[in-house]
C-alpha cells in the first residue's frame, strides 16, 4: 500500500503543532453564518483527517458550539495566540476537521466544493466548475464529495 503523505500545521505563534496523514479528504468551503462568525471571516475552509492519524502538541483551549446542522462541535485553539486549529464533531467521531489555513502548505489548498452558498457573501464569485450547494448535502453525498476516492475502511457512512 502506498504511504499516505503527512499533513503538518499549527497555530500562528508556533506553540501548537499538529500532524496527520492525508486520508484523501478534500478541503471545502462552508459559507454558513456560524462559520462566518466563528472565523470572523467570509467562510471557513475545512479538511477532514482520521482521528486515529491525528496528533497535536502544545497547550490548547476548547470551545463548544452547535453547528447549523445541529451537531455539537468542539473547537480547539492555541491557548496562547487563540488560532483555531481544528474541530471535532460529535456526529463524526472518527474524523477531525482541521482549519485548512493552519496547514503549513495552505497557500496550495483550494476548496473542492462549497456548501451553504445561500448565506455566501455577495462579493464572492465562485468558479463555475466547482460544485456548490445552497445548504448542507446529505451525509452520503457529503462523504462522496469530500472523499471521491471512496469509503474509508472503518469509517461509518451513516450519521450518528
Ligand atoms: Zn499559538
Ligand atoms: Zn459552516
Amino acid at each position: 500500500m502506498e504511504a499516505r503523505p503527512a499533513i503538518e500545521g499549527g497555530c500562528a505563534c508556533g506553540a501548537v503543532r499538529y500532524r496527520a496523514l492525508d486520508a484523501g479528504f478534500l478541503p471545502y468551503a462552508c459559507h454558513c453564518q456560524g462559520c462566518q462568525r466563528r472565523q470572523g471571516s467570509a467562510f471557513a475552509l475545512n479538511q477532514q483527517v482520521l482521528a486515529a492519524d491525528f496528533s497535536c502538541t502544545g497547550a490548547t483551549t476548547q470551545g463548544r458550539v452547535t453547528s447549523v446542522s445541529g451537531a455539537q462541535v468542539t473547537h480547539t485553539a492555541c491557548a496562547a495566540c487563540l488560532t483555531r486549529v481544528y474541530t471535532a464533531n460529535d456526529r463524526r467521531p472518527d474524523l477531525v476537521t482541521i482549519r485548512t489555513g493552519t496547514r503549513d502548505d495552505s497557500p496550495q489548498m483550494s476548496p473542492a466544493f462549497h456548501i451553504w452558498t445561500s448565506s455566501m457573501q455577495p462579493w464572492i464569485d465562485l468558479p463555475g466548475h466547482v460544485p456548490a450547494f445552497t445548504g448542507q448535502p446529505d451525509e452520503a453525498e457529503w462523504l462522496h464529495l469530500v472523499r471521491p476516492a471512496g469509503e474509508v475502511e472503518g469509517l461509518a457512512a451513516e450519521p450518528r
